[in-house]
């Protein structure tokens, strides 16, 4: 475009100015003298295209550089030095006008995206705060319940007085689980937690972690097992984070077992990683729920999850654990036969120096 940058505008302008004037300045001197003076046009026209060339460019350039000025504090919320309040800068071979149009389309862009992100970031927290009272409004209800009953008399009646100290007793465990998990939630999701990363024998951890669970499976005739005797396996891992995986996992793998199931850890070596599998031979989840599976909150069956002491938040710790270590989760299961859920760690080579 002719005009396309300030350079250009302030030539073109001259021209036709200088030209202009040249004309009219020839004419009324040709007509005053009655004879034509060569360098009558060849001045007038210098002098006016020299002038009008240098006022037209500082001009343009004062305007642009006062009107810009506005739009990049605006868009870029900067504050312009104070040198440049007095000198402005504006390159004028630039074409300056679309270079703001096409920033200032990049910044909308990005505000929009912004708003997009608090929009959902506010939705998710409406969604957040309306499932953690809904979750603790259970337990606090019933332990209402169970303590007004006491105070009307039931504390007397020995047939039920210590029951119902007790089921108030469970309520709260509920309560506590459903914080502590909140609480290991909220660390992951405000970056705060910090990996302790070391090398670790995952067929340990996992071993510890089902020492510790196998009362619990007991009680449900369940066996935790490995598939088969492992050698120690090295990865990169938070120690306590992957035990707190595993408590996760083999937990759900017993309160969604079948009563005299079976629960497998198998280790499978694939190059850089390692994978671990937990299977069990449970109820199994349909296909359209595994997308959502990870989902704070999100459960296949409420009452049942709810009855087994389950918070809903159980794998979304398991998948924020993951992610922390920059590795994967995947799940496959069959409604009736069972679930396996596979993650993978970062295998220590065998002569790895470790910093
Ligand atoms: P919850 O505290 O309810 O167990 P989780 O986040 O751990 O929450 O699991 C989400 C849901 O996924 C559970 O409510 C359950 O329906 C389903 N689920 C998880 N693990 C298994 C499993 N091993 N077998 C069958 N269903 C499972």
């Amino acid at each position: 475009m002719a005009y396309s940058t300030p350079r250009k505008f302030a030539l073109l302008l001259a021209l036709w100015v200088s030209v202009t004037v040249a004309v009219v300045v020839t004419i009324t001197s040709f007509v005053a003298a009655g004879e034509a003076i060569w360098w009558v046009p060849v001045a007038s026209f210098t002098t006016t295209f020299v002038l009008t060339y240098f006022l037209a460019a500082y001009a343009v350039e004062r305007f642009i550089y006062d009107k810009i000025k506005v739009i990049y504090k605006l868009i870029h919320s900067q504050k312009v030095k104070k040198e440049d309040k007095t000198k402005p800068s504006i390159d004028l071979d630039r074409d300056i006008i679309t270079e703001v149009d096409s920033e200032v389309a990049e910044w909308a862009n990005e505000r929009d995206k912004e708003i997009e992100y608090l929009r959902n970031l506010e939705n998710y927290r409406k969604e957040f705060v309306g499932n953690v009272s809904h979750e603790l409004k259970t337990p606090i209800f019933n332990i209402q319940g169970y303590v007004l009953t006491l105070l009307d008399g039931g504390l007397e009646d020995p047939t039920i007085n210590r029951n119902y100290l007790q089921r108030a007793e469970s309520s709260i465990e509920r309560m506590i689980n459903i914080v502590q998990d909140l609480e290991s939630i909220s660390q992951f999701e405000s970056g705060q937690l910090i990996l302790d990363i070391e090398r670790a024998d995952i067929v340990r951890l996992a071993t510890d972690v089902i020492h510790a669970l196998e009362l619990k499976a007991k009680k449900k005739g369940i066996k935790l097992v490995l598939k088969e005797e492992y050698d120690p396996i090295y990865v990169m891992v938070d120690g306590d984070r992957i035990k707190q995986l595993f408590t996760n996992l083999i937990e759900n793998s017993i309160k969604y077992g079948k009563p005299n199931g079976r629960t497998k850890i198998s280790f499978f070596d694939m190059d850089q990683n390692i994978l671990v599998e937990v299977t069990d031979d449970g109820i199994g989840i349909e296909e359209k729920h595994l997308s959502r599976l990870f989902e704070r909150f999100y459960r296949v069956d409420k009452s049942r999850s709810r009855e087994a002491g389950g918070t809903g938040l159980g794998l979304s710790i398991v998948k924020h654990i993951i992610e922390a270590h920059n590795q994967t989760i995947t799940v496959r299961s069959t409604p009736g036969v069972g679930s396996t859920f596979g993650i993978t760690l970062k295998k220590v080579k065998p002569n790895q120096v470790i910093s």
